[in-house]
C-alpha cells in the first residue's frame, strides 16, 4: 500500500548542506529515506524548521518528496539543546499544514520531533513511527557537559518510547539500551541505516590519489565527521602519534569558527601540535559527499573513534567504498563493524589499542584485503536505503491499516 508520509525532523534539515555542526547522519537519513520511499511510490513531506531567511520554504528533492521549512522560533541557527522552547510553535505551524493533507502515518527523528509527532496524533489522529537518532541517556554517561534541558528530553524520550505507535531502533544495541535505559514499555522494531550503494563504491585508487594529491605507497589513515567530543578524534590523533612509520592523518570534516564544532576543532588542531602530527596531519574541512568515496578508497583505513555512536553513517560508507574501518566498540558500530571479519572494534578511549589496530591493517595487504571483501558484502547484504526504506514502508503501511481498522463504523441504518 502506498501513503502520504511525513517525516518530521526539526532539527536535522534534510536538504542542508552535510558535515558541518549538527548537519550530519540524521540529516542524510531523513532526505535518503524520503526519496527512496518517494521511489516506492509513497508521497513524502520532509518537515524541518527554517532557520534562515534566505532559505526556500519548500525544496523538491526528487520526484514526490520535498522538505518543507516551517516557522519556529527565529530564523537563525538555534543549537539542538536550546531548540525545545519552539517546539510548541513548530506543532502549530505543522498543524495547519497536516490539516489540509491527511498523512497515514508521521515518522520523527531524534526527541524533539517525537514531541511534535505525540501532539500531532493527538488532534489528527496519525500513527507515530519515531527513531532517536541519539539518546540522552546514553549520550550523558559519556561526556562531560550535561545541558541545562538534560531532564526534559530525558522525561521526553521516556514519552516517547511509551506512547509511540511504533519506536525504529537502528541496531540491537540501540534497542538494547532503550530497555535498559529509557522504559521497557513501548514497541520497537530493529531497522538499521543504509548506504546509497549506487554512490558509495570502489573507485580507482590509483586516480583518487591522484585527485587528491595523495603520495601512492602513502599510508593514509581517514576520519570523516562531525568535530563533536564525542567523536573521540583525540583519541584518533594520540593514537596516530604513537605509530613509528610516517602516517598522513586525514581529518575531514566542516566547522564554523566560534560555534561547537569551532572550537572543538581548534581544540583538536591544538593535540595534533602537542604530539607533534602537524606536518602528517591534513585537515581538509567539509567533504562534499560527492567526493566522499574518492576519500574513502583511497585511504588504507577509516577510523571512527566515538565514544558514543547510536549508528554512524561513516562505517558503513567506508565498508561499501571496500575500505577497512577501525571503530570503537560501542553501540551500533558494534552491530555494522563484525570484529575480525568486516573490520576491527577497540575499546573507545583508548589510544594505544587503536594504534595497534592501525598498525595491523596498515601493515598488513591480505588482512586488508580479506576485511574489504567481507565489509562490501555486509554492506549489500544488511545495510542499504533502499531494502531499509521497504522495511519501513511496510511498517507504516501496517499501522495505517490498523488506524483504518479501529476507526469506529458508521451505525447501519435500519429500514
Ligand atoms: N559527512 C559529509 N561530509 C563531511 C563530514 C561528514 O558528507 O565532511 C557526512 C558523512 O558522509 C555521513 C554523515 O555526514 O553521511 C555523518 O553521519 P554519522 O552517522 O557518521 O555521524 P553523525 O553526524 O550522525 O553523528
Amino acid at each position: 500500500m502506498y501513503g502520504r508520509i511525513a517525516l518530521i525532523s526539526v532539527n536535522g534539515d534534510p536538504s542542508a548542506v552535510i558535515g558541518a555542526e549538527e548537519a550530519g547522519g540524521q540529516n542524510v537519513y531523513v532526505r535518503e529515506v524520503g526519496k527512496h520511499l518517494a521511489s516506492l511510490g509513497h508521497q513524502v513531506d520532509m518537515f524541518t524548521r527554517r532557520i534562515d531567511p534566505s532559505q526556500e520554504e519548500v525544496v523538491e528533492e526528487a520526484p514526490n518528496c520535498r522538505t518543507i521549512r516551517l516557522a519556529a522560533g527565529p530564523l537563525e541557527f538555534v543549537k539542538r539543546d536550546d531548540l525545545h522552547s519552539y517546539i510548541p510553535h513548530f506543532v502549530e505551524s505543522l498543524t495547519a499544514y497536516a490539516r489540509r493533507h491527511s498523512y497515514d502515518a508521521v515518522h520523527t527523528h531524534y526527541w524533539h520531533s517525537g514531541m511534535v509527532g505525540l501532539a500531532l496524533r493527538e488532534k489528527l489522529g496519525i500513527p507515530v513511527v519515531h527513531t532517536y537518532h541519539s539518546l540522552g541517556a546514553v549520550k550523558y554517561m559519556n561526556v562531560a557537559e550535561i545541558p541545562a534541558s538534560a531532564q526534559l528530553r530525558l522525561n521526553g524520550e521516556r514519552r516517547i518510547l511509551e506512547q509511540a505507535d511504533r519506536v525504529v531502533a537502528t541496531s540491537p544495541q540501540e534497542a538494547e539500551h532503550m530497555r535498559s535505559y529509557v522504559s521497557r514499555k513501548g514497541s520497537v522494531d530493529v531497522i538499521p541505516c543504509g548506504v546509497d550503494i549506487g554512490h558509495f563504491v570502489e573507485t580507482d585508487r590509483a586516480e583518487a590519489r591522484r585527485v587528491l594529491g595523495w603520495a601512492e605507497q602513502e599510508k593514509v589513515v581517514l576520519y570523516v565527521g562531525r568535530f563533536d567530543k564525542r567523536k573521540g578524534i583525540e583519541t584518533l590523533v594520540r593514537a596516530v602519534a604513537q605509530i613509528e612509520e610516517p602516517v598522513r592523518l586525514v581529518i575531514g570534516g566542516g566547522y564554523t569558527p566560534d560555534r561547537g564544532d569551532g572550537v572543538e576543532f581548534e581544540r583538536i588542531r591544538s593535540v595534533v601540535e602537542e604530539v607533534g602530527l602537524t606536518g602528517r596531519t591534513e585537515f581538509t574541512g567539509r567533504i562534499d559527499q560527492a567526493d566522499l568515496p574518492n576519500y574513502y578508497t583511497a585511504a588504507d583505513v577509516c577510523v571512527v573513534p566515538s565514544h558514543y555512536e547510536p549508528f554512524g553513517l561513516v562505517a558503513i560508507e567506508a565498508m561499501a567504498c571496500g575500505t577497512p574501518v577501525i571503530a570503537s566498540a560501542v553501540g551500533g558500530l558494534c552491530y555494522s563493524v563484525v570484529n575480525n571479519e568486516t573490520g576491527l572494534l577497540v575499546p573507545p578511549r583508548d589510544a594505544e589499542r587503536f594504534a595497534g589496530a592501525i598498525r595491523r591493517v596498515i601493515t598488513d595487504a591480505g588482512l586488508r584485503e580479506r576485511l574489504s571483501l567481507a565489509g562490501v558484502r555486509r554492506i549489500h547484504d544488511h545495510f542499504t536505503w533502499a531494502g531499509v526504506s521497504r522495511q519501513l514502508g511496510r511498517l507504516y503501511a501496517n499501522l495505517a491499516a490498523r488506524r483504518v481498522s479501529n476507526r469506529p463504523q458508521k451505525q447501519q441504518s435500519v429500514a
